[in-house]
């Protein structure tokens, strides 16, 4: 496709209270016996009973960052059991596990070769069993995005990228986020933040898609502290919640650099990076990287927010907003070190997200981020 698709196709049930529409959604998608993909600490903390399911068949070995083997675990209950949907119910890890299990549920495919950099595009069709995608966090917004983060086998952690992956029916309760703690609150949120203002200067046209992304990062900006600092303050839960659904509605006008060189560092496996916190810990690098790219959307960043100073001043107010959370400001902090590096400039520089950059994306360009989030 030469120009930009813009869409927004997917049903969502919003707002405190939405969990209990879950049955009359089953019965829409059509889903009798749900295979509910999520983790460990999620079924221990009660949130599987609060479906209200009978004896539901469950799949909970998801780690954070879900990798293809889990998904291929997750494929075999599926079909033991005779399944016919899925609930993907948690944070971005199980609900994109569970895109990929529905993927492969119907795709005679090897995970890898669903891969957009492997041009799995086109090898998806509209055949997909229903799933239906229970957020309980306000991050990655992958409840309505079209996009599935999943480290294969090749240790790669690669993106899935479809129209017909994005859920049939997303439940988005803001309920469910009220016992998230204050750091993971930080940086889930971070993450949908940084969504927002990558696609909204990402170089892609799309002003429907900017002009969602400029609201949900407003709403962010003004909510993401009150939720860290009171995280039973329900208004403030649901404006992070709408933050990290405008966040991956904006997604089809690509996102950066950001994302280039958190999903490589993310595939790490021996230093289990959190990605939102990867991301803030990137984001005012990048936009300093980026400024000569996005200059004027950069404008419109700093008048929605109320920063002046130009990228100087919205870097600077980035970090001292992580800061003021207590999450790392560097990639040393983190424990990052240099030998984790190798690698990663090429990486990033043939992730998905440096094709939307609005700079071009270069290894060396990729070095000088890294040295000065370092
Ligand atoms: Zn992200």
């Amino acid at each position: 496709m030469q120009s930009p698709t813009i869409s927004y196709l997917t049903k969502v049930q919003f707002g405190v209270g939405a969990l209990g529409d879950l049955r009359e959604v089953m019965t829409q998608v059509g889903i009798a016996r749900p295979l509910v993909v999520t983790d460990q600490p999620l079924v221990e903390l009660g949130f599987v009973s609060r479906l209200g399911l009978d004896s539901p068949v469950v799949f909970a070995d998801i780690q954070s960052n879900p990798t293809e083997s889990s998904v291929l675990a997750g494929l075999e209950v599926y079909r033991e059991h005779g399944c016919d949907g899925f609930l993907a119910l948690g944070g971005g890890s199980p609900i994109d596990a569970a895109k990929a299990m529905a993927i492969l549920a119907t795709h005679d495919i090897k995970l890898e070769e669903a891969a957009y950099i492997r041009g799995g595009l086109e090898r998806i069709t509209s055949d997909m069993p229903p799933l239906i995608a229970i957020p309980t966090t306000a991050g990655t917004g992958t409840e309505v995005g079209r996009g599935s983060l999943v480290t294969m086998e090749s240790g790669q952690k690669l993106a899935i990228i479809s129209p017909h992956i994005i859920p049939n029916w997303s439940i988005v309760d803001p309920e469910l986020t009220l016992n998230l703690p204050p750091l993971l609150t930080a940086a889930t949120g971070m993450d949908a933040l940084s969504h927002c203002i990558e696609t909204a200067i990402s170089r892609v046209y799309n002003p429907v898609a900017e002009a969602i992304a400029l609201d949900g990062l407003k709403r962010g900006w003004d909510n993401l502290k009150i939720a860290f600092e009171n995280p039973y303050d329900i208004a403030a839960r649901t404006e992070m919640m709408m933050c990290a659904m405008q966040g991956a509605l904006s997604f089809q006008k690509g996102l950066g650099l950001v994302h280039s060189i958190s999903h490589p560092l993310g595939a790490i496996q021996r230093r289990a990076l959190h990605h939102g916190t990867l991301n803030s810990v990137l984001m005012p690098h990048v936009l300093l990287f980026n400024e000569s790219g996005c200059r004027l959307a950069l404008d419109k960043i700093g008048d929605q927010l109320g920063i002046s100073g130009g990228v100087a001043g919205i870097a600077k107010a980035l970090t001292d907003y992580s800061d003021s959370m207590g999450l790392p400001l560097t990639l040393s902090e983190m424990g990052v070190e240099n030998d984790d590096l190798i690698g990663i400039e090429a990486l990033a520089v043939a992730d998905h997200c440096s094709l939307t950059n609005p700079r071009d994306v270069t290894q060396e360009g990729v070095t000088e981020v890294l040295k000065s989030a370092f």
